[in-house]
């Protein structure tokens, strides 16, 4: 654990004995924030300082964050930096992104002063300073129809409060698309009005949210080995849709090719602003087989769809972000590394035509050591490369410190593991911003359960933790 309780730890840490107290009323001046913004930032504060201190927030000069009237001492050469003397706190960021990393981390330094009960809160005076290492630290997350939108809630504030950059969020047909609501459950699926407050909150903590729909495989948006399809358990007529087996998108089909661009526009709609969005694209195990494709050269297929989508997307301002393993080819890349997983229907050259437009996001999920040779492979075609580990802490260090020496992205993804990832999520999150880890697994263990605890209102009965929440699907 770090002496200054603040995690991911900033670089620049420094603080004496002398307290600042934040006890009642405390008025924060600074920045442009609408009412969700600081109706979200309120609530947090009141947790954070067990609920001893009320926030009002006052707009004011942009970048900026004044409680008091402290000296306006910043850390010159990082994104964001907080400063706390005996007159206030002052919180400083390049942008408005970094200036909630400020926020978040002035949050975490607040202690509790009293013996049975918390009488005040307070912060050290000090300074803190902090430029992350890796600038795109995305996270991947599935709603799946199991998962409540408060557990979703939570685990957006904790990747808020861990200053991650980006969100991925899939459906597993959990959205009620209205372009084509076959997409969605009738039941265990959720409406525009109940996603978008989610979507605002990862904004309002400085998080992108990367709309996410898988073109090719997994269309049935449910797992493989469950037998259910989102589209043709409730529908069978659509087939036409779908190669034979149902699993991978027809994209010869005219009517496949409009559903995809318009579920394409009523995401982006619906996740707001930003600069990518993630089409899947992995594990496309019947691609390109039914009547309609089975003759036509599977490699100039997907280089021409993949194209076709990307440059639909680069309209609207937005890059393609896709799966890699249909572009690697299965007899360079083999076990550990996966890549191609159907041999005979091989997509890998088509490598050489898809555009350089489109990032690719590298999913090895067995590779616990030295470089990640495929994301090395992509760069080397002319790709800017996402570093996409699991639940391993070797998996995850191992393409951390690929994506710092290649100036890469990191994706993390989650699926439905649920124990290993209350340690990794802080502890990706401490080697993003430093590069290095700090802690041990079980000390990340135990920070993320008191940050968790701060994110939500009290429980009053046990199961309704990390592992209670979010059951495997
Ligand atoms: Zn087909």
């Amino acid at each position: 654990m770090n002496k200054f309780n603040v995690y991911p730890r900033p670089d620049y840490c420094s603080a004496s004995e002398e307290k600042f107290y934040l006890n009642g009323k405390v008025k924060l001046v600074g920045g442009s924030f609408d009412s969700a913004e600081k109706a979200l930032y309120c609530e947090l504060w009141s947790r954070f300082t067990f609920s001893l201190s009320e926030l009002i927030i006052e707009d004011g000069a942009e970048n900026e964050l004044v409680i008091g009237a402290p000296e306006k001492i910043v850390c010159a050469e990082h994104a964001y930096s907080v400063h706390i003397d005996e007159k206030g706190v002052y919180l400083k960021g390049k942008n408005k992104t970094e200036l909630i990393h400020a926020f978040t981390t002035l949050l975490q330094l607040v202690y509790s002063e009293g013996t049975l009960k918390a009488e005040k809160a307070y912060v050290f005076h000090g300074d803190y300073g902090a430029t992350a290492k890796v600038d795109v630290r995305a996270i991947h997350f599935c709603l799946f129809p199991n998962v409540g939108l408060d557990f979703l809630k939570q685990f957006i504030r904790a990747m808020g409060m861990y200053r991650y950059s980006h969100f991925v969020l899939e459906f597993w047909g959990t959205y009620r698309y209205e372009c084509f609501p076959a997409l969605g459950w009738e039941e265990n699926s959720y409406s525009k009005e109940q996603i978008l407050p989610l979507i605002k909150e990862a904004n309002a903590l400085g998080m992108e949210v990367i709309p996410f729909f898988n073109h090719l495989g997994h269309s049935a948006q449910s797992k493989v080995g469950s037998g259910e399809h989102v589209v043709l358990s409730q529908h069978p007529e659509y087939a036409p849709l779908f190669e034979s087996d149902g699993w991978t998108w027809c994209v010869n089909n005219p009517e496949t090719i409009k559903i995809l661009k318009n579920v394409r526009d009523e995401l982006i709609e619906l996740c707001g602003s930003g600069a990518y969005f993630h089409i899947g694209l992995d594990e496309a195990f019947s691609f390109c087989t039914c009547p309609r494709c089975r003759d036509k050269d599977k490699n100039t297929v997907l280089a021409d769809f993949i194209n076709a989508t990307a440059a639909d997307l680069k309209k609207q301002g937005r890059k393609c972000v896709m799966w890699g393993d249909q572009l690697l080819p299965a007899e360079q890349f083999k076990p550990p590394y996966e890549a191609n997983l159907v041999p005979d229907l091989e997509t890998s050259k088509a490598i050489k035509n898809v555009s350089k437009d489109v990032i690719i996001a590298d999913w090895q999920y067995r590779i616990y050591e030295g470089e990640v040779e495929t994301s090395k492979f992509f760069r080397e075609n002319g790709f800017n490369v996402w570093q996409s580990p699991w639940h391993n802490p070797n998996n995850v260090k191992t393409h951390i410190n690929t994506a710092i020496q290649y100036g890469n992205g990191v994706l993390l993804t989650t699926w439905n593991v649920t124990q290993p990832f209350i340690s990794q999520l802080l502890h990706a999150a401490e080697m993003l911003w430093m590069g290095e880890e700090q802690s041990s697994h079980a000390e990340y263990m135990s920070i993320t359960g008191n940050i968790l605890r701060k994110l939500a209102p009290p429980v009053k009965k046990a199961g309704q933790g990390w592992l209670g929440m979010w059951e495997l699907y």
